[in-house]
């Protein structure tokens, strides 16, 4: 197997974390043992790890998880949630100078705060993003709880911040599920644009084995709208996928081995490092 990045993996080892039901839905202990051990079987060279949320709504301060890639040796990297308010804005910037070279990106959660990309409180964000080359993910597309707002997190909003900011790098997570085709359409317009592919499936329900199926062609056709995978990342949303089902997901798409190993490693190692 070749190698692997990984651009989107949760933790916090915390009780309240939203994400410990998925863990249990997917026969998995969701701790940073876990996580190590299964990198290194799984051929995982490096991930990014991103804040989960908690029950009360509030994502695991950008402090523990900058800690718990401290204790990963090296395999993981720390991605700063930002959250729509000034305050949020100013730390995160202070907490990637403070950490220089340690920290790979940005995340914003659309559909949880109900916030457009291109709200201004981002802008200073951007600015300093565009000059640092730091990657923003965003959350688009179906959300954990049922009462966030799909109408932000619809990831045609990302077009407007594309047009503002033509050399920030932007990554529409999830590739914007189930607005697949809307997804490719942003990527294949704007150069600056990426999608990854995490946090797609769950085990367990009646037609899972169809379903992988059924998004495996929503994927390859998109990957043929775009007309080529060079901005496609390999993610999981551990523990919302499992490293086997992901890492099968991709070999069901209907593309080249050379385009599989874009995906799995090429295109995240040119992005962040
Ligand atoms: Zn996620």
């Amino acid at each position: 197997m070749g190698r692997i990045i990984d651009v989107h993996i949760h933790c916090s080892e915390m009780d309240d974390d939203i994400l410990n039901s998925y863990a249990k839905i997917n026969g998995l202990e969701y701790n940073m043992k876990e996580l190590i051990d299964l990198m290194k079987e799984n051929g995982i060279e490096s991930g990014l790890l991103l804040s989960p949320a908690l029950a009360n709504g509030i994502p695991v301060p950008n402090e523990r998880i900058i800690e718990l890639c401290k204790r990963s040796n090296g395999r993981l990297f720390p991605v700063l949630t930002v959250e729509p308010s000034k305050t949020s804005v100013s730390e995160s910037l202070q907490m990637v100078e403070k950490n220089k070279g340690m920290i790979k990106g940005f995340k914003i959660r659309l559909g949880y705060r109900s916030v457009y990309p291109y709200d201004p409180v981002f802008y200073p964000l951007y600015e300093y993003a565009q000059m640092t080359s730091l990657p923003v993910m965003y959350h688009t597309g179906d959300t954990a709880v049922p009462n966030a707002s799909l109408l932000h997190a619809h990831p045609i909003n990302i077009d407007r911040v594309a047009n503002q900011w033509d050399e920030l790098k932007m990554i529409i997570c999830h590739f914007g599920n189930p607005w697949f085709m809307d997804t490719a359409e942003i990527v294949y317009k704007h150069q600056n644009v990426y999608a990854d592919i995490s946090g797609l499936f769950l085990r367990g329900a009646k037609y899972s084995s169809k379903y992988m199926g059924y998004l495996a062609e929503m994927i390859s056709n998109a990957i043929y709208h775009i007309g080529n995978v060079d901005k496609i990342l390999f993610g999981t949303d551990y523990p919302v996928e499992t490293y086997s089902d992901a890492i099968a997901f991709v070999r069901m798409l209907d593309i080249d081995e050379e385009d599989r190993e874009k995906i799995f490693y090429y295109n995240a190692k040119k992005l962040f490092f």
